[in-house]
């Protein structure tokens, strides 16, 4: 069932209808023009009187303030007790009120939008695009969650069979932890936390080592906006001071976003006491991400929603594609516009706008990285000049003779790339499934009915075809996976608070 690549760019639709198979209704014709990858052209709608010179000048004369000191493992427990004495009463105000304090968050981190981004730049080294999408997506929480709360925290009466009244309610667990990683130090640590209170929670909050002082900002503005101090607490530190929260039985529940094995640990940690309750973990962790193309696909589409999955961000985001699987015949073509691309970023320091890529998060991420993508440099493809100092790895792409050869995340810039024959369609997603991880998928294929048996197969959270793979919008993609890349419920989705609750049923005899 494979067209050539070439007789589809001349009439695609036609030809895909010729040979009995359906169009995809998104499709297009063929562009004939490549738009080479995405730069820095800052189509943000900020704020009208603001340009990318605005930003760049707040970024530039932002002056970062101090870290906030570590939470010792005593100072953890006394932030647990307070928000244990101070949970009840949070619970019981109307969830309106816990609701309009997140709007208020909302609204105060678009008028801080310059700060908030400089932060992100500066701390945790992104683009421009990237800071201003990431505060963009904690505004999103803010009010998505608002809006969310109070519709599923409102009590509702179910159907009596024999003359009782019956009310279901959902109500705050007591104290929640929150534990956010670096890759999205606003946003998902945002996220979690407003998720955790609208609910009804006391929420301990513990940012990544690499990033406590955009979580303390974060706090201090919700603070500023109505959640009171003992309701939204920040425990900045390491493995630690999230060992103190994890460890301590008053803890109701934990929300985490970072590797599968801290997940596994923290599962372990929760279940080791017999009598501590039984609390739930909502986990988001890693993906061995796979994009699969078919002979049909568009290659232009194809190449620029690659390099934005696989490279931008530098590869920091869990969504990102790790795995190109091409349809062996359309390999040479797809490659020889892919280096094309990738000859078209820029790599450097993430203050300058025009800026691609910036480096990846620590000299620790570096080394790691680094080492492994010389160990596998008579795979290189292709690779993009970099600077040589400041924890710059180069966009790099590596050929794999079978999928399986790719051992585990590699949570950077470097894609690797496999083929598949056709016919085997079936099986290559299978392949992909029986890994393990289940988090996102990227498919392009101009054959309706091919993104439908994918759709079917696919054991991952988010399928994304024919577009790219990353950057999931709060309420419309709610985002997280199965299996050992996460529990679910989905971030952004219409099934997450309710996991930060309790539900109880009274019952009344009349
Ligand atoms: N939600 C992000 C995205 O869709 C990824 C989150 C993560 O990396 O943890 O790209």
């Amino acid at each position: 069932e494979s067209v050539s690549v070439d007789d589809l760019l001349a009439d695609p639709v036609e030809k895909i209808q010729s040979v009995g198979l359906t169009p995809h209704p998104s499709i297009p014709h063929p562009r004939d023009v490549f738009e080479p990858a995405r730069s820095n052209s800052f189509g943000i709608d900020l704020d009208d009187s603001r340009t990318l010179d605005d930003v760049a000048d707040a970024v530039q004369a932002f002056e970062m303030p101090p870290a906030p000191a570590e939470a010792s493992a005593d100072q953890v427990a006394d932030m647990i007790t307070r928000a244990e004495a101070a949970a009840p009463a949070w619970a019981q105000a109307p969830v309106g009120v816990r609701a309009e304090a997140l709007e208020k968050l909302a609204d105060r981190m678009q008028d801080d939008m310059l700060p908030l981004v400089s932060l992100c730049v500066h701390e945790a080294r992104k683009t421009y695009d990237d800071a201003v999408a990431e505060v963009r997506e904690a505004i999103d929480f803010c009010r998505y969650y608002a809006r969310r709360a109070c519709q599923d925290f409102a009590p509702q009466d179910l159907p009596s069979v024999t003359g009782e009244t019956n009310r279901l309610t959902l109500e705050g667990r007591g104290v929640f932890g929150c534990i956010a990683p670096w890759n999205f130090p606003l946003a998902i640590f945002t996220g979690q936390a407003v998720a955790a209170v609208v609910a009804g929670n006391a929420v301990i909050a513990k940012p990544a080592p690499q990033t406590p002082r955009i979580a303390a900002r974060a706090v201090a503005l919700a603070h500023a906006c109505g959640i009171p101090a003992d309701i939204l607490q920040l425990a900045p530190g390491g493995a630690e001071t999230g060992a103190a929260l994890t460890g301590d039985p008053r803890v109701m529940g934990i929300a985490f976003t970072g590797s599968t094995r801290t997940a596994k640990a923290i599962q372990r940690t929760l279940a080791e006491d017999a009598t501590r309750p039984i609390v739930p973990l909502i986990a988001e962790t890693g993906g061995l991400n796979a994009m699969i193309v078919d002979s049909t696909a568009l290659p232009e589409q194809v190449v620029q929603d690659v390099v934005t999955s696989a490279f931008l961000s530098a590869g920091q985001r869990c969504s990102a594609l790790r795995l190109l699987l091409l349809q062996e015949d359309i390999y040479d073509r797809t490659i020889t516009m892919l280096k094309g691309a990738m000859d078209t970023l820029i790599v450097g320091d993430p203050a300058d706008p025009a800026t691609d890529i910036g480096p990846v998060i620590d000299g620790d991420a570096w080394q790691r990285l680094e080492t492994y993508r010389q160990s596998m440099k008579s795979r290189w493809v292709h690779h993009v000049a970099a600077p040589e100092a400041g924890n710059f790895i180069p966009p790099t792409l590596i050929r794999l003779d079978s999928p399986d050869d790719l051992e585990q995340e590699w949570f950077g810039p470097i894609l690797h790339v496999a083929t598949w024959k056709a016919g085997t369609l079936a099986r290559t997603v299978e392949g992909v499934n029986a890994r393990g991880y289940g988090l996102t998928m990227g498919l392009h294929s101009r054959i309706a009915d091919v993104s439908e048996d994918v759709a079917r197969w696919a054991r991952v959270g988010n399928l994304y075809v024919n577009r790219s793979m990353t950057g999931a919008v709060v309420g419309s993609q709610p985002f997280g996976g199965e299996r050992l890349s996460g529990t679910g419920p989905k971030a952004g989705g219409p099934h997450y608070l309710p996991m930060f609750a309790v539900e109880r049923t009274v019952t009344v005899d009349t």
